[in-house]
């Protein structure tokens, strides 16, 4: 049966919007390879409209106290919950992940909601009583105006969530630009923010690709950006948007270390590594893409990882038994192909080859999909290509050093600083690697130390550009501007005018 692919649009001022511009991209089902939907890619004009519905319905919206703007977030929580597992079924159909891996993305995308459900506390001002005699200086918090947010195709749901619900509670309006590539969970989630009672025109989505990105960050309307992408587009959303007065978030790229300590809990660490290597085909920014191993660890557990990297459950996502779906698309594929290659060509050890996999293994109507199986590297260097650059793909590399102070000095001098976890049993050693490790997120026995969502998230170095991260008390300071009130009355004004720099009296 042959389905005609659905037309995916825009979601402006309240109302689903086709799209205007005549151009589309299509959209797959990367399981079995078909097309499933063409998504409509804005212009420059389709962007305005965005803009102008979410700088007309700003100004009510700002106006509604905090306490009423959460009590819309609270329904709206409600219906997530209720409709968690269809959000999870509308990312596994276009990204490919595994259902249960969707339900959990799905789950931390709730708890920055549940978070932002807050806002009354978050915003509360500093107060001073009495700075000078007579006089009382207090600091507020204020909404930005229209804010922007542009989003990857790894989490469809939660990363348009580490953005949008703190930014509305704290009283801005907001325009979504999802990936192309999987677009659809968007339009659902601005159905369920409308019918929670979110006023028309304060959440709006356009799809589209570089054409609307660009337009977004020239708009003279649009007063921040928060970016979630690979390090190079992430560069140029920073220097253009700031170019163009915005504040600016952008967050990039990865290369996640984990270190293997000879004292580690050996059996935890290789259950690790192919949980964070392999999960969601390793197209996570928080992915553990190295394995760093330390000592005489390499030996004792290559074997391992070697046979738990050739029984991976390569699955059609909705397979309860999966436990890694196909890549994203077919050009994300022969990317990851070509890193293989490029590993091989460099020396590098190829102990498990992910090319091989034939999609039929994945279940009925795969033979199409973009898969691939696992790969493991072992005997990486710091000069190879696969060890350098973040493949974004299920290959694990794994370079062995020879004790931990190398194994610091590695992940310290590679240019990505975004996650990184230590096995250890030692308190000291696990308290040296937390102070001392030029990374943002920190495990220590946890793979993907992903923060909660009074946390904030953001990696250091070519992984953020920018200064605050997103969600927690962060996001706040970033969808807000600090204003700061002093006062007195007539009563307490001494007489005449001041011509020396005014100090407490
Ligand atoms: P991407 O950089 O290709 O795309 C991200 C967004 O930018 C999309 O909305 C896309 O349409 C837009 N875009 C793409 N090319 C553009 C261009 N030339 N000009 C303007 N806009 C453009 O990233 P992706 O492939 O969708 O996602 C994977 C990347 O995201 C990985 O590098 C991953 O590490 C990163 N990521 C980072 C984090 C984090 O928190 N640091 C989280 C998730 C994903």
């Amino acid at each position: 049966m042959i389905l005609t692919p659905t037309a995916i649009g825009h979601h402006i001022g309240g109302r689903a919007v086709s799209g205007q511009s005549g151009r589309t991209q299509d959209v797959f089902n990367p399981a079995t390879g078909a097309v499933t939907g063409r998504v409509a890619l804005a212009d420059a004009a389709e962007v305005d409209a965005a803009v102008a519905a979410a700088r007309a319905a700003f100004p009510a919206w700002a106006e509604l106290p905090p306490l009423r703007r959460a009590r819309i977030l609270f329904r709206f929580l409600e219906l997530l919950q209720r409709h968690r597992d269809e959000l999870a079924r509308l990312i596994t159909a276009e990204h490919g992940k595994v259902f249960t891996d969707a339900q959990g993305e799905v789950t931390r995308g709730i708890e920055i909601v549940e978070f932002a459900c807050g806002i009354p506390q978050l915003l509360k001002g500093d107060y001073t009583d009495q700075v000078s005699t007579g006089i009382d200086n207090w600091t507020l918090r204020q909404p930005l105006g229209v804010v922007a947010g542009i989003t990857p195709f790894n989490f469809p749901v939660m990363v348009p969530m580490w953005m949008f619900p703190v930014a509305l509670a704290c009283g801005n309006t907001f325009v979504l630009k999802p990936s192309p590539i999987d677009p659809t969970p968007s339009l659902r989630i601005a159905e369920l923010l409308q019918q929670a009672g979110l006023p028309d025109g304060v959440f709006n989505v356009v799809q589209g690709d570089k054409v609307a990105v660009d337009a977004l960050l020239a708009h003279p309307d649009v007063r921040a950006v928060s970016f979630v992408g690979s390090t190079p587009i992430a560069q140029h959303i920073y220097e253009t948007g700031a170019r163009h007065g915005k504040r600016v978030q952008a967050l990039g790229g990865a290369k996640n270390h984990m270190v293997v300590m000879p004292d580690a809990d050996l059996d935890q660490a290789v259950d690790a590594l192919i949980g964070a290597a392999f999960g969601s085909a390793g197209e996570r920014c928080m992915a553990i893409s190295v394995g760093v191993l330390v000592g005489d660890v390499a030996d004792r557990i290559m074997p391992r990882l070697v046979e738990r990297t050739r029984a991976l459950q390569v699955l059609d996502g909705m397979n309860p038994r999966a436990e890694m779906g196909p890549i994203v698309t077919d050009v994300a594929r022969q990317r990851i192909v070509g890193f293989i290659e490029a590993g091989v060509r460099e020396g590098a050890q190829l102990l498990v080859d992910g090319r091989g996999f034939d999609g039929r293994q994945a279940g009925p109507g795969c033979d199409n999909g973009f898969w691939l199986g696992g790969t493991l590297f072992d005997h990486v260097t710091p000069a190879m290509a696969i060890y350098r650059e973040e493949i974004f793909g299920p290959v694990l590399s794994c370079v062995r050093v020879p004790d931990f102070a190398s194994a610091l000095r590695l992940i310290n001098e590679h240019a990505y600083g975004n996650g990184t976890a230590c096995f250890t049993r030692d308190g000291h050693v696990a308290r040296e690697f937390a102070r001392r490790v030029q990374v943002g997120m920190v495990g220590i026995n946890v793979p993907i130390p992903v923060p909660m969502a009074w946390h904030g998230f953001g990696g250091w170095k070519k992984s953020l550009l920018g200064d605050m991260h997103a969600y927690g008390e962060e996001g706040v300071r970033f969808y807000t501007a600090q204003k700061s009130v002093m006062q007195r009355w007539p009563e307490s004004t001494p007489k005449g005018a001041e011509f020396v720099m005014p100090t407490a009296q």
